[in-house]
């Protein structure tokens, strides 16, 4: 019996030296470390009374006993090595997380306890004669069994969720339960052989290459959940398909905060407001987790949707001021918002990327961002899926809106303008559209289908009647080096010339730093396409600057039409009316909506009027009858 301890007393090294290993890198963090951690606890225990139970000279009943704990230790291994399995394998969730699953995973071990336990009556699993020596039962196998069971369905698990991990992880933790079911089964056919032990520490060895690290679950910089746990988080949550509730902070000053009192305050005052934030939502939420998502946005994720409703309606109305030390007051200016889940947002997807990117697309107080969500939120929940499946479908539509040459006296153009219909949320404005697009990249695709549609009307029914047509083009769009051979290949299938299109561009957008955007607009220009200022009066340009570019429309914006006074001097807007017209320039005016700015606008000079005086934006079939 003796090279059977030297086993046992290696591997005993081995669970000590990773316990005492995790506990010094302190991994027990995320639900496959803790289930790592208690597996080599219990694994530390079966050992123990492995080597106690191989003392001989104890008596008769202890050893009995002894060794009954050891198969009950034994076991709880393999069941471990199984949730191991399924956690790797993204199941643990959906296991134990509902009565079922679980109860059926739990059922082959408590049928092993309880035969264990009438074992000392019927000596079904083992007995030990005067010797003492050890014999088994002819019911031993069932021990043997629920240990295969488990390992081998771990193996299973992990091997069908083989592409979510990287093939050297797969590879590894594969050979690893295949190690831990023929120890068992060598262990079966030879009993005095017992390496079991030694391979569940090899075993555990290697699984322990695979232990996260801290830094994967938590932010160093506000101790909270890290980005990564959350989006773990949720997407097991849409994989339950529970309802649960999402609330998202963004501090607004934290630029602020570090200007105003350096690195390493502005980090103990975050990490402050997190404390409090935390607070909170336990007070509502015992079981609810907060998060940091980066950008100085927290999230917290609450298993009750009601009791994460009521806390939102408290943080969002509460003023967050910190006082760190006595004379460093500090007021954090918050915007916050909530959403139901899985009514709000669907899917991780979606989430993730409005949980960065709608804070960008509001400005303002809570308030304003709180009427704000009521309005759209339920919208930019869904934006992703909702704009991919557009894509997919082309089903963007174009509105058209008039405008009106005052010179010759009629409609001379229009401009086309996105719409989207959704079946949900009925029509949804380019405002939201398009700089939500812009942030995830998916404008190129847009404005290509802008383009076919649009040259696809003019050519079908706009040729004859208006001379050419306006379209919106965004910056992000001409960054892409290919974008003006693309549009000008696209035209040509058309047969569409490149006199009959103007495109709108920004003010920023004109006088790019970017050489790519200058060489789309020159190659643009070269080929006969016009350009348009969009929106002339919302950035800073240089004027003097602007005037020497070959544009040949200005578009000035609604603000600037709505600051003409009906009987006031509008010199200023005079004036810039002769600085571009000298430049050769045409003058156009957004937002006209009154019969009395028109014919002001008239007398000014303007070249063209653009307002719901004419039109709104109207859907093609409108449009053409309006034109006729
Ligand atoms: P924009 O190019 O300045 O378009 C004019 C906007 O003013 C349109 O809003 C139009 O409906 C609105 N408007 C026109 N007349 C009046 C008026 O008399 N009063 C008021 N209050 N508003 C008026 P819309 O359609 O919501 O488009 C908003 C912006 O979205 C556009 O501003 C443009 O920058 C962008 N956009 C629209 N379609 C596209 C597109 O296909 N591609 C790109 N990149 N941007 C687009
Ligand atoms: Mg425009
Ligand atoms: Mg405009």
């Amino acid at each position: 019996m003796d090279f059977v301890l030297y086993f046992d007393y290696a591997a005993f090294l081995i669970f000590a030296f990773l316990i005492a290993s995790i506990f010094l890198k302190r991994q027990f963090v995320g639900t496959g470390n803790k289930i790592f951690l208690a597996i080599l606890i219990v694994a530390l225990i079966a050992n123990v009374l492995d080597v106690v139970a191989s003392l001989t000279w104890l008596d008769t009943t202890l050893l009995f006993w002894l060794n009954t704990f050891f198969f009950a230790f034994r076991c709880a291994i393999a069941m471990l090595l199984f949730f191991y399995g399924a956690n790797l394998g993204k199941v643990f969730h959906k296991i134990t997380k509902r009565k079922w699953p679980l109860f059926i995973t739990l059922a082959p071990y408590l049928i092993l306890i309880i035969t264990l336990f009438i074992n000392p009556f019927n000596k079904m699993i083992f007995d030990y004669l005067p010797g003492p020596t050890y014999v088994r039962g002819p019911f031993a196998w069932i021990a043997y069994a629920v240990g295969y069971g488990y390992v081998t369905a771990a193996l299973v698990i992990i091997l069908l969720s083989r592409k979510s991990h990287l093939k050297s992880q797969v590879f590894a933790v594969a050979v690893a339960y295949v190690l831990q079911i023929s120890a068992s089964i060598v262990q079966f056919f030879v009993v005095n052989m017992l390496v079991e032990m030694l391979i569940t520490a090899t075993t555990l060895l290697t699984l322990s290459m695979y232990i996260e690290s801290p830094e994967n679950f938590i932010d160093y910089k506000t101790g909270c959940r890290s980005f990564q746990s959350f989006t773990n988080e949720i997407s097991q949550r849409f994989d339950l398909g529970n309802e649960f509730g999402v609330m998202l902070i963004q501090i607004r000053n934290t630029s602020a905060l570090y200007n105003l009192y350096g690195h390493k305050a502005a980090i103990e005052y975050t990490r402050k407001f997190a404390r409090g934030i935390e607070e909170r939502i336990r007070k509502a939420d015992r079981a609810a987790l907060l998060y940091y998502l980066g950008d100085s946005v927290f999230a917290a994720i609450f298993p009750k949707i009601e009791l994460g409703e009521a806390c939102f309606a408290k943080v969002s109305q509460e003023k967050f001021d910190l006082v760190l030390h006595e004379d460093m007051p500090f007021h954090f200016i918050t915007v916050s918002c909530y959403a139901h889940c899985p009514k709000d947002c669907r899917s991780t997807e979606s989430m993730v990327s409005f949980s960065t990117s709608f804070f960008d697309l509001t400005e303002g107080s809570v308030l304003k961002l709180e009427a704000y969500r009521q309005e759209q939120g339920n919208v930019l929940f869904e934006l992703d899926h909702i704009l991919e499946k557009a894509i997919h479908n082309k089903a963007f539509s174009l509105y058209y809106q008039p405008i009106y040459s005052i010179k010759e006296g009629r409609y001379n153009s229009a401009e086309a303008l996105l719409r989207l219909e959704d079946p949900i949320f009925g029509t949804i404005l380019p405002s939201l559209i398009i700089p939500y697009a812009e942030n995830c990249g998916k404008i190129i695709d847009i404005g290509n289908i802008v383009l076919e549609k649009s040259f696809g009307f003019f050519v079908s029914k706009l040729r004859g009647k208006l001379d050419y047509l306006e379209l919106n083009v965004s910056p992000l769009q001409l960054i892409d080096p290919g974008f003006a051979s693309s549009l000008i290949a696209m035209a040509k299938s058309f047969g569409v010339e490149a006199k009959e299109i103007i495109l709108e561009i920004t003010e920023s957008a004109a006088m790019p730093d970017d050489p790519s955007i200058q060489g789309n607009i020159s190659a643009l220009v070269e080929a006969g396409y016009r350009i348009a200022i969009d929106d002339f009066g919302t950035g800073f340009s240089n004027l003097s600057r602007l005037a020497q570019l070959d544009i040949h429309i200005l578009k000035f914006d609604i603000s600037i039409t709505r600051m003409i006074d009906k009987d006031g001097r509008n010199e200023f807007i005079l004036g810039l009316i002769k600085l571009f017209h000298g430049k050769g320039m045409k003058i156009l005016f957004e937002g006209v909506e009154s019969q009395d700015i028109a014919s002001l606008l008239d007398k000014m000079g303007a070249d063209y009027i653009q307002g719901y005086l004419y039109s709104p934006p109207r859907p093609e079939e409108v449009f053409l009858s309006l034109l006729d």
